[in-house]
């Protein structure tokens, strides 16, 4: 028996995230007495997939077809069911992202399997199989056990810490994998891809300083963005700010916006409302800027600095230069 971990790749590159999968995909074949395997789709070289080894997968399976270039989570679910069959895998890990969840829910039906999206620890194996995930946008954690033979797991990211320099040597073996894809599955399809220009995307980024409606104008946000570089942050903001075009749409964090999970959220100016902390209470570290003592954020933070984020910011930018 196998465990199958699907990884998303960024030009030819695996994810943070989906690096975070294949440790915890190992960890589960460790404990469930099986192996781990690997499937990529779209380009990649092998050298970069071989980098799996390094967190426990034994094996690659890289399918090349020219129409899984772009992503396309009828073809992508298609592809995955057709490797878990191929395989033998009783258990298929995802990372959870939007083509994640899309392609777990499809790839459970086609599979008959039972998902859980928003894992946070490994399963319990004793007497059955249970997973704990985040439920309400993580404010709550609920025990499901799975009893279909064939089980999907979706997992948050932080849900199991690894070394990106790799803990071990070890290369996995990529072997091409050629699955049948259907005419049906491509009747919708990316034609091109814009990036958008910010330098890091706020989904992998470990550092996200973000800038709420207390930076009073985009013409102010200087001092945010060079302490997010003294960093090698990324930059986000709250729903307000980009409502009022002073920061790009893309960088808009909460319930309505993107859901990050950084090893550290620096909330500069942010109030704190229910609707953010949705998006940022998968933060390992939260550190608030804030005037107002009674901001609510600071009730979810790990650090607080009372103080106007036009004097605090430079000094922090200081103090994370001088580090270096
Ligand atoms: C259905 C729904 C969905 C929503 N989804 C989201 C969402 O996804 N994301 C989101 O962010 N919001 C969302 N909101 C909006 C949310 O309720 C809040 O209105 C919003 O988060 C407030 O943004 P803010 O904290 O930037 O602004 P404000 O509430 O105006 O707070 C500004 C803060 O800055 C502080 N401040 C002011 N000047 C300074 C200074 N010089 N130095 C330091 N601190 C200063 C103030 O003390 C205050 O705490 C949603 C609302 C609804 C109804």
């Amino acid at each position: 028996m196998s465990v199958l971990i699907y990884v998303e790749l960024d030009n030819g590159s695996i994810k943070k995230t989906s690096l975070e999968a294949v440790a915890y995909g190992a960890k589960v074949a460790e404990k469930t007495g099986g192996k781990a395997v690997v499937l990529a789709l779209g380009n990649a070289e092998a050298a970069e997939l071989e980098k799996a080894g390094r967190y426990g997968a034994t094996k690659v399976l890289h399918a090349a077809d020219a129409r899984l270039e772009h992503e396309n989570s009828l073809a992508y679910a298609d592809a995955l069911a057709q490797a878990a069959t191929q395989e033998g895998s009783k258990i298929i890990i995802l990372s959870k992202s939007g083509l994640g969840d899309a392609m777990a829910a499809r790839a459970a039906a086609k599979l008959k399997a039972g998902i859980v999206s928003g894992v946070t620890a490994l399963p319990e194996t004793d007497g059955g199989f249970k997973v704990t995930r985040a439920i309400f946008t993580g404010k709550a954690f609920a025990t499901t056990e799975i009893k279909s033979d064939i089980k999907v797991l979706v997992v948050r990211k932080n849900a199991v810490e690894i070394d990106e320099t790799g803990p071990t040597d070890t290369v996995a073996a990529v072997e091409a994998f050629q699955p049948t894809l259907r005419d049906s599955d491509f009747t919708a399809g990316v034609v091109s891809v814009e990036k958008a220009d910010s330098e890091l995307s706020l989904t992998e980024a470990e550092i996200i300083v973000s800038g709420g409606r207390g930076m009073k104008g985009p013409e102010h946000w200087q001092p945010l963005i060079d302490l997010a570089r003294a960093l090698g942050a990324a930059t986000g903001c709250s729903k307000p700010v980009s409502d009022l075009d002073w920061r790009p749409h893309h960088e808009h964090i909460g319930q309505t916006g993107i859901k990050v999970a950084p090893n550290l959220y620096i909330a500069c100016g942010i109030s704190g409302a229910i609707q953010h902390l949705a998006g940022v209470n998968g933060s390992k570290c939260i550190v608030v800027i804030n005037k107002d003592p009674e901001a609510p954020f600071f009730k979810a933070a790990d650090y607080g600095i009372v103080g106007d984020v036009f004097e605090v910011l430079p000094r922090l930018t200081e103090a994370a230069k001088n580090l270096k």
